[in-house]
């Protein structure tokens, strides 16, 4: 496998012919290359993008909408395969890719190639004085950045809405997980996107990223990744004054009361710990229990967590994968260790692991469901984000100490509210401190709503008008009258 960029409407390596190597987690082998573009590959997407702005920004927003439903077309048509490259590509269960990743990815582009059709402008009547509209402008170029937990998704939820806006874009996949994106570069001629309005470049972060934020003509970013490379993007770009959309980590928790559907809170919170091996930026890491039905459900879900095997991401029966890379597993292993040392049970799991009697990923990486009780809710553990199958558990005793709880964190993204008593739910979740709370539900998505965190989550919300909003500039015309 070897994946490309795509420049200017041309499949090309990086200008300086190096490449860095694709690894497949599931076996811990290399299986291909991707280029390490650098500086001079950001030019050239650069100037591409910024020569193709003008006619793109001038076409009629339904006929690009055309070329996004054709995009989106064909990766329904090949959605078997982009599921399969993204398993291979990530270590997670070809089952999540082909049900959730994939499909997501279409509803992407066909929701925002829909949406720009019905974005409109405001007006402002001022009675026989003036009339004043609103006119939304694309930006110019822009560039995606998206991060190896979900590839395809992510990386269509941010680049259909900037083009459907009239924006061409330069995009950087995650050098650890590129080759859905490339895939979907093979197809974006074919679409009918002119040359040089959709450019995607491939290589590390610190590299073609870092040149591509700093590039004096890209005039936003939107970005998905951790709060430490969120906070780099913004002291380099904020003093540019570049329009910036960060989505970023998260330490979610998850608040459960002593009234809820017992079954439907045990099954959703087991998959919200460990669903795409606990590698989702919405997992619920920090597991809240009223003290009354602590004891009942900590055993559950353990007993639950325990049955849960890795196995083959590619054999469709698998439920739990491998993590996504050697250096990532280590990382969750030191987080193990270090919840020991803070005097944290381990209840289950706690180790490294690979799939029974397959000797072919006996190297890969894979990580057993864990589920760690007794930490204080300030220690490390509590308060860094794992971004693995590691979760912790601990009792509260009334809503005022669950909300305390809750929301002693520096993150902000998402919560989980447990409960039959409507004003419960009601009061709970307007206290938290979170840019989305899921009462009795978790990852029930509308893509029409407001998507992002607060406090270190990030800054800016993505989804519906939201992220027509961003990658546009208002204008306001004033006439008199
Ligand atoms: P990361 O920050 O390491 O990388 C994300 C992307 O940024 C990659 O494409 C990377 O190459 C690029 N990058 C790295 N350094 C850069 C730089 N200096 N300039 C420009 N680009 C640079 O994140 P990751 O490890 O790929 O992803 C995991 C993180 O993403 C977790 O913290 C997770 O919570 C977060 N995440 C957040 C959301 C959300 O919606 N809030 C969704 C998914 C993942």
């Amino acid at each position: 496998m070897k994946v490309l960029n795509l420049i200017n409407g041309v499949l090309s390596p990086a200008s300086s012919s190096q490449w860095l190597d694709l690894t497949n987690p599931s076996e811990g082998k290399t299986y291909g290359h991707l280029p390490r573009s650098g500086s001079a590959d950001v030019e050239l997407a650069v100037s591409a993008a910024n020569s193709a702005f003008k006619s793109w920004a001038a076409t009629p927003a339904g006929e690009r909408a055309a070329c996004m439903s054709r995009l989106a077309d064909l990766v329904r048509d090949n959605a078997d395969m982009l599921a399969e490259a993204e398993s291979r590509d990530n270590g997670k269960p070809v089952s999540l890719a082909g049900t959730v990743d994939i499909p997501r990815a279409e509803k992407n582009l066909r929701f925002y190639a829909s949406a720009i059709q019905h974005f409109a402008s405001e007006s402002h009547v001022m009675e026989g004085v003036a009339l004043n509209y609103t006119l939304r402008k694309p930006l110019g170029v822009v560039a995606c950045i998206s991060p190896w937990n979900l590839p395809l998704y992510l990386f269509t939820w941010k680049v259909a809405p900037a083009l459907v806006s009239g924006n061409c874009v330069v995009a950087k996949p995650s050098e650890i997980t590129p080759v859905t994106a490339y895939l979907l570069s093979t197809w974006v001629k074919e679409a009918g996107f002119p040359d040089g309005v959709f450019n995607i470049i491939h290589g590390l972060g610190s590299e073609v990223g870092d040149a591509l934020i700093r590039h004096p003509k890209v005039t936003a970013i939107s970005f998905t990744g951790g709060t430490a490379t969120g906070a780099h993007i913004a002291s380099v770009t904020a003093p540019k004054f570049k329009k910036l959309s960060l989505e970023l980590g998260g330490k979610n928790a998850a608040i459960i009361f002593d009234d809820c559907d017992f079954d439907d809170a045990l099954a959703t919170t087991l998959r919200s710990s460990f669903a795409n091996q606990g590698q989702i930026c919405l997992c619920g890491s920090r597991i809240l229990v009223e003290k009354s039905l602590y004891p009942r459900f900590r055993d559950a879900l353990v007993a639950k967590a325990k049955k849960m095997k890795v196995g083959d991401p590619m054999d469709p029966s698998t439920k739990m994968g491998a993590v996504v890379s050697k250096d990532h597993r280590d990382k969750i292993l030191a987080s193990i260790e270090l919840a020991k040392t803070e005097g944290g049970k381990i209840l289950c799991g706690g180790e490294k692991t690979s799939p029974e009697g397959l000797p072919h990923l006996q190297n890969g990486y894979y990580v057993q469901p864990t589920i760690i009780e007794g930490l204080s809710p300030n220690c490390r553990v509590n308060q860094e984000e794992i971004f693995g199958p590691v979760v912790t558990i601990q009792p509260f005793e009334n809503e005022e100490e669950a909300l305390e709880m809750a929301n002693n964190s520096e993150y902000g993204l998402a919560a989980t509210v447990w409960t039959n008593d409507l004003k419960q739910a009601h009061r709970v979740s307007s206290e938290l401190e979170t840019g989305i709370v899921w009462v009795n539900c978790w990852l029930l998505r509308d893509l029409r709503t407001p998507f992002g965190g607060v406090k270190n989550s990030g800054v800016g919300r993505e989804g519906g008008f939201e992220a027509l909003q961003f990658f546009t500039e208002p204008q306001n015309v004033c006439i008199k009258l």
